[in-house]
């Protein structure tokens, strides 16, 4: 199953523009079975949309960004309790410290942290590594080559399973980057599960024509 595994609505996140109603609309329209829903440092969006996407038949995957000096980290985890205890800027967590039900992915790391404003470098590899879970490849906002070969080579240098997000702050960008997910998604749980078992597989955004060629085979051609 295809995941958005990176977004973001408001006023949860005051950088989207993406309203309850906007993300509801957007999930029924589309048929979204699941979708993640990973505002700075703040779960008070979760809380409310769960169950009116529920309602319409929509998954909620519970997890909040946060911006620290090494980077961008989303944490998924079933226990908005436990999520709300993250903030939007803070220090990088303690490798160890974090619930066995979450999972912590770096996302868009050649692009650095975006509210800390932490820059990337290759050093930082070794330092995330025994935190992470899995590293996010394909972003909405980042997809020059540059950011997704740095976040390619970073998952193999630390033999760790790579996602896709969208980062969507705006209704139009929802589904533009997902992670291909395999088995059925029925919870978070399910989530973090299959980015512990590495059962994820980024997709590369589809072009806006929306004819199914990928970005990424265009990337291909524009290297040869
Ligand atoms: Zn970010
Ligand atoms: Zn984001």
């Amino acid at each position: 199953m295809r995941v958005d595994l990176h977004v973001h609505t408001y006023p949860a996140s005051s950088c989207s523009t993406i309203a309850y109603r906007d993300l509801i609309a957007c999930c029924r329209e589309q048929h979204i079975a699941a979708i993640a829903l990973t505002n700075h440092g703040d779960v008070s969006d979760n809380r409310r949309l769960e169950g009116p996407l529920a309602d319409i038949g929509t998954i909620l995957v519970h997890g909040v960004e946060i911006s620290t000096l090494w980077g961008d980290f989303i944490v998924y985890s079933p226990d908005l309790d436990y999520l709300a205890s993250f903030s939007d800027i803070q220090a990088v967590p303690q490798a160890g410290t974090i619930a066995d039900d979450a999972a912590i992915v770096w996302v868009h790391p050649a692009a650095g942290g975006g509210l800390s404003r932490s820059t990337y470098y290759s050093a930082l590899a070794h330092q995330v590594a025994p935190l992470i879970d899995a590293v996010e490849v394909w972003n909405g906002n980042w997809t020059g080559t540059s950011y997704v070969e740095t976040a390619e080579r970073l998952a193999r240098t630390l033999g760790l399973p790579e996602t896709a997000g969208s980062d969507a702050h705006r209704s139009d960008r929802i589904g533009f980057c997902t992670t291909e997910i395999d088995g059925d998604v029925g919870s978070t749980a399910d989530v973090v599960a299959a980015i512990k078992a590495r059962a994820v597989t980024p997709v590369a955004p589809v072009a806006p024509q929306g004819a199914g060629r990928r970005v990424g085979h265009l990337f291909d051609l524009f290297r040869r």
